[in-house]
C-alpha cells in the first residue's frame, strides 16, 4: 500500500486526506496543534461559543463533492442552510440596507435604499457571473502551472473576452464606473476583502466574488462553521486516516531530488508522497533548508490580516442579523492606511458576525455572541500592544454611535485574535488570512504551484498557494493536487 504524509490539517489538508484515502493510500496527517481545522476552528469564551476564523460560507458544493467521492452525504455530517437575508449594511450617513439572498430582491433593495437602478445591479452581477464562467476553468479548477492541462476552448473563450475579464483597471474603478453611487460602490468594493485585497489596487477581475455570494448564495452550517472542518475530520477518520496531533513537522526528508518522508521531534517517518498544507513561506524556510527557495514567489506581498474581538454580550440587538457591516466614512483612506501605511485606521469598517442569531445554543438566553472583526495590516512588527486597545476603543465608539445604543457595559466575556496569534496558531506567514494578496493583475500567476518543480513526490495546498485563500479555494487546491498525483 502506498503511503502519503500530509503536513497540517487545515481545510485543504483535511480535504486532501479524504481524497488520498479514497484513492487507497495509507494517509498520515501531522498536525502541530492539538486539534484539526487550522484557522477553521471554534473557541469557547465562558458560556459563549464562537467560530474562531471563517464566518462566511460559500460554494458548499466542494464539500458535497468531497463527501460524494467517499460515498457519503455531506448533509448527514454537516447540515447547512442558505442564508436569507445575507447581510445587514450600515452606512455612516444613517442608511440601513438589508441584502436579501435572491438576486432580483437584492437589486430591488439597492434601488429602494441607495437609488441605483435595479437593472444596473443585475447587470453588474451578470458580469460577475460572466467573469467567473470565463476564468474558473483556467484560474481556479486546475493547476496554472501545467500547460498540458489547459483546454484550448477555455483559452480561446477567455482570449476573445479579455475586455470582460477587466484585468486593466481596479475593482474600485470598475464599480465606480458602473454604479456611480458612492454607497453602492463601497458595498461592491468590500468584496476585495474576501481575499484580503485592496479594492483600489486589485484588478476588476476580482469582481467575480459577488457572483459567489449573490448569484450562488451564502450558506451557514447548522452546527456552526466549525462543522465544516469537523465533518471532514470525521470522514477522514472513518476512512482510516491517522492523525498525529501535537506533532510538528521539522523537516521534509529528501533522498536526492525526491521527498521520502518527514522528521518531527518524535522521529522520522517515510512515505511515497509528501503534501504540505503548511504556509508555503515557512515550508521552504523551515522544512526544506537544502532546496533553493523561489524567492520571487515567496516575496509577493501578503494579504491583509485581521483583528477579532470575541464578545459575549448580555443583551440582544434585534436590528442585527448573522452578518452585519458597519462601513467607514472614507473607504479610500481606510485602505491606504491598511495597505500603504500598514496601520489601523481610526474609522474602520467593522464586521459583526453573530452566529447565535441562527444557532441559539451559541449564547445564553437573551445574550449574543459577537465576533467583531476589522481588517488589519499583516504583521510587520507594528506596536500591536498599543494599536489593539486603541482599536477596541474606536470600534466600540463607532458601533455605539451607529446603533445608538451602549455596548461596552454588556460585554461579559471577551477574547482576542490578532495578526501575531494568527501566525503563531496556524503558521500563517505574517498572520495573513489569505496567503499572498491579489493586489496586482499578475498575482494569480505568482502564487506558488501545487507541486514542487525541484523535488519529486512533493505537493503543496492550502491558502498560500494556487488558487488562493478562503475555504472554497482551499478545497480546490486539494482537488488540483489529487489531479496532479499520477494514478498508477
Ligand atoms: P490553515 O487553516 O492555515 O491550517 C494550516 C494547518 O497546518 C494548521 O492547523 C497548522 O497548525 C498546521 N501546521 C503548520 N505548520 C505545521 C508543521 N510544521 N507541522 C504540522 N502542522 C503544521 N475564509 C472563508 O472562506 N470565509 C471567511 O469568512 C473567512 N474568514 C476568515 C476569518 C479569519 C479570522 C481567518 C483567520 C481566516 C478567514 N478565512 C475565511 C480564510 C480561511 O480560514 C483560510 O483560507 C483557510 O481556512 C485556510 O486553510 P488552509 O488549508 O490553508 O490551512
Amino acid at each position: 500500500m502506498k503511503e502519503v504524509i500530509i503536513i497540517g490539517s487545515g481545510v485543504a489538508g483535511l480535504a486532501s486526506s479524504v481524497r488520498m484515502a479514497v484513492r487507497g493510500y495509507k494517509v498520515t496527517v501531522f498536525e502541530a496543534n492539538s486539534y484539526a481545522g487550522g484557522k477553521l476552528t471554534e473557541i469557547m469564551v465562558g458560556p459563549y461559543r464562537f467560530d474562531a476564523g471563517p464566518s462566511l460560507y460559500t460554494m458548499p458544493q466542494y464539500q458535497e463533492e468531497l463527501f460524494e467521492l467517499a460515498g457519503k452525504r455531506y448533509q448527514d455530517y454537516a447540515p447547512y442552510v442558505r442564508l436569507d437575508p445575507i447581510t445587514h449594511y450600515f452606512f455612516t450617513d444613517g442608511t440601513f440596507l438589508v441584502a436579501p439572498a435572491d438576486k432580483a430582491a437584492f437589486a430591488k433593495a439597492v434601488e429602494e435604499t441607495l437609488g441605483v437602478r435595479s437593472g444596473q445591479i443585475a447587470q453588474h452581477l451578470d458580469k460577475s457571473q460572466k467573469i467567473y464562467e470565463l476564468t474558473a476553468n483556467i484560474f481556479l479548477n486546475q493547476s496554472l502551472h501545467k500547460f498540458q492541462h489547459y483546454k484550448p476552448w477555455d483559452l480561446l473563450k477567455a482570449g476573445a473576452n479579455l475586455g470582460t475579464l477587466d484585468l486593466f483597471r481596479s475593482m474600485h474603478d470598475a464599480n465606480e464606473q458602473q454604479l456611480k453611487e458612492k454607497r453602492a460602490v463601497q458595498l461592491f468594493d468590500r468584496f476585495a476583502t474576501y481575499n484580503g485585497s485592496n479594492p483600489y489596487e486589485a484588478p476588476a477581475t476580482l469582481n467575480i466574488i459577488p457572483h459567489l455570494e449573490h448569484n450562488i448564495g451564502a450558506f451557514f452550517p447548522l452546527k456552526g462553521m466549525h462543522a465544516i472542518s469537523q465533518s471532514m475530520y470525521k470522514l477522514a477518520k472513518e476512512l482510516g486516516v491517522e492523525f498525529r496531533f501535537n506533532e510538528k513537522v521539522e523537516e521534509i526528508l529528501l533522498e536526492g531530488k525526491k521527498a521520502v518522508g518527514v522528521r518531527t521531534a518524535q522521529g522520522s517517518y517515510r512515505s511515497d508522497i509528501v503534501i504540505s498544507n503548511m504556509d508555503i513561506v515557512p515550508t521552504y524556510r523551515k522544512l526544506l533548508p537544502k532546496v533553493s527557495a523561489p524567492e520571487k514567489t515567496l516575496q509577493q506581498p501578503r494579504s491583509s490580516s485581521a483583528l477579532i474581538f470575541y464578545w459575549g454580550i448580555k443583551k440582544s440587538f434585534p436590528k442585527l442579523h448573522i452578518h452585519n457591516i458597519f462601513f467607514s466614512k472614507d473607504y479610500k483612506k481606510e485602505f491606504s492606511l491598511l495597505f500603504d501605511k500598514k496601520t489601523l485606521p481610526e474609522d474602520m469598517t467593522v464586521y459583526v458576525h453573530i452566529s447565535s442569531k441562527l444557532l441559539k445554543e451559541d449564547a445564553p438566553e437573551g445574550c449574543e455572541n459577537w465576533f467583531v472583526m476589522v481588517n488589519a495590516p499583516n504583521n510587520q512588527g507594528q506596536n500591536w500592544d498599543e494599536l489593539i486597545p486603541l482599536a477596541r476603543k474606536n470600534i466600540l465608539r463607532k458601533l455605539e454611535s451607529m446603533l445608538g445604543e451602549s455596548i461596552e457595559p454588556f460585554i461579559e466575556a471577551e477574547d482576542l485574535l490578532e495578526p501575531r496569534s494568527i501566525e503563531s496558531r496556524t503558521g500563517s506567514y505574517l498572520g495573513a488570512l489569505y496567503g499572498s494578496s491579489s493586489n496586482n493583475k499578475f498575482a494569480a500567476f505568482l502564487r506558488h504551484a501545487n507541486f514542487s518543480s525541484k523535488v519529486s513526490g512533493l505537493y503543496f495546498l492550502g491558502g498560500s498557494v494556487h488558487p488562493g485563500g478562503g475555504i472554497p479555494l482551499c478545497m480546490l487546491s486539494a482537488k488540483i493536487v489529487d489531479d496532479l498525483i499520477p494514478r498508477s
